[in-house]
């Protein structure tokens, strides 16, 4: 037997539906929110993430799937949305277009990571992101869609943690600060976090090592540095969501794990499904559309684990729509019967009608048993004396009722 490969998933038939039922759920969210959907390529060239995500980061230094294609190129699994499309924004000139530019993206994620609850080395991400958007309004937007979505599949009770982590101008200032704090405690540091210390030392305070939190705990806070515009730019983030009645806490331990977030930073977190509560992270990217060689562009968006949120639905029992059933299975009994059902579910499919019949010659009995294990919803018995009159008992099985309709009109009964 050959095995899936560590920290992947096979989704099987039993749990699909869950899937597409969230993934409308997005699809639809994202819609209603005038947010247009985006696909990227599973691959990029590397250095589109090294640029992208930054090469300080945990997910350039250890994470990535990279290798070398046959013509000797660095490729790299896309281990995030947004550097991505960033990429394919500047490629296609999608900033010529009216802005604010609105995309959103489903797509699987690769990362080389230990694999546990919640934490895969494929997973899926519903991202979105707003280009050309500056005010607070954007950053207020991408949160509420990610809560509508949230609370559409049932997810209730996280909480929304928010931070503003600064521009250029303050993190400047901050950085300082924060890297001469981190030098004065240097041997405390994890080997990693005394070479960010000095490169970027933001970096440190998103370590997950025991000794570097307790550092980091009396670490100066950024939200003390925040220049003038940052600051008012936080305080309409925040009044904008009291406006739409949406509770947050201020976090100012959130700077996420990626390099390009500037000012706003959130996450939506669970308490419902252990270590990896974090179901939805994101904020605002100011510099990451130039660095990437695009025009100043700012930029806002959010990503959100599925496997994570499907987890915690189920944790949570959040009610999912059963996946559709077959409208109608046909016994046949006979040869002559069996070219009728097999003509009849072929014309009632083609009409919308989901139908099923006999694939293996089974008994009548034998029949019954399997209509009823794939739930269809109404049987119909064919035979020769079905055949000679044109018409037959169809049974509901929900409740047994039974009623005679014309074969000819089969396909008008069951349209969905
Ligand atoms: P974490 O702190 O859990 O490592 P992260 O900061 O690396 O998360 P992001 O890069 O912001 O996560 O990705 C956004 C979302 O994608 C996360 O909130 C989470 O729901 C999901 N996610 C990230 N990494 C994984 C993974 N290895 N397996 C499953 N889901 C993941
Ligand atoms: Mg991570």
């Amino acid at each position: 037997m050959i095995n899936i490969p560590k920290g992947t998933k096979d989704i099987l038939p039993k749990e699909a539906f869950r899937w597409r039922f969230v993934e409308e759920t997005a699809r639809r969210t994202a819609e209603e929110f005038n947010v247009k959907e985006i696909r990227t390529p599973v691959f990029e060239h590397t250095e589109v993430f090294a640029r992208g995500v930054g090469d300080t980061t945990d997910i350039v230094n250890k994470e990535m799937y990279t290798f070398l294609d046959k013509g000797g190129r660095s490729v790299t699994l896309k281990p995030e949305g947004t550097s991505a499309v960033v990429r394919s924004l500047i490629e296609n000139g999608l900033f010529n277009e009216t802005l604010p530019l609105k995309l959103y993206y489903i797509t699987p994620c690769f990362r080389y990571e230990r694999p546990q609850a919640g934490r895969l080395r494929e997973f899926h991400q519903f991202g979105v992101e707003i280009f050309g958007g500056e005010g607070a309004d954007t950053d207020a937007e991408v949160i509420l869609l990610a809560k509508t979505f949230l609370e559409r599949v049932g997810v209730t009770g996280l909480s929304l943690n928010i931070n503003s982590i600064g521009c250029k101008t303050c993190r400047a200032e901050y950085n300082a600060a924060l890297r001469e704090y981190l030098q004065s405690r240097e041997g405390e540091l994890c080997p990693l976090c005394r070479e960010r210390a000095e490169k970027n030392p933001l970096r440190v305070l998103d370590c997950k090592d025991e000794n570097c939190k307790k550092v980091t705990a009396d670490a100066p806070r950024i939200l003390d540095y925040l220049c003038e515009d940052c600051k008012a730019h936080f305080e309409k983030v925040k009044s904008l969501l009291s406006a739409c009645g949406v509770e947050y806490n201020i976090d100012p331990d959130i700077v996420r794990g990626l390099d390009y977030y500037t000012k706003t930073v959130f996450e939506f977190v669970s308490s419902a499904i252990g270590a990896q509560g974090t179901v939805c992270g994101g904020g605002r990217y100011d510099g990451l559309v130039e660095s990437m060689g695009g025009p100043a562009l700012c930029g806002a968006g959010f990503g959100l684990g599925l496997e994570r949120l499907l987890l915690l639905m189920e944790n949570l029992g959040a009610a999912v729509p059963p996946a559709r059933s077959v409208a109608l299975y046909i016994a046949p009994m006979g040869e002559r019967a069996y070219e009728k059902a097999f003509s009849l579910a072929y014309a009632l499919r083609k009409k919308g009608v989901s139908a099923e019949t006999d694939h293996a010659g089974r008994s009548l009995k034998a029949q019954m048993k399997y209509a009823d294990k794939i739930g269809a919803e109404n049987v119909i018995v064919l035979g020769e004396n079905e055949l000679d009159a044109g018409e037959a008992e169809v049974k509901r099985m929900r409740d047994g009722e039974k009623r005679k309709i014309a074969l000819d009109r089969i396909g008008e009964e069951f349209l969905p």
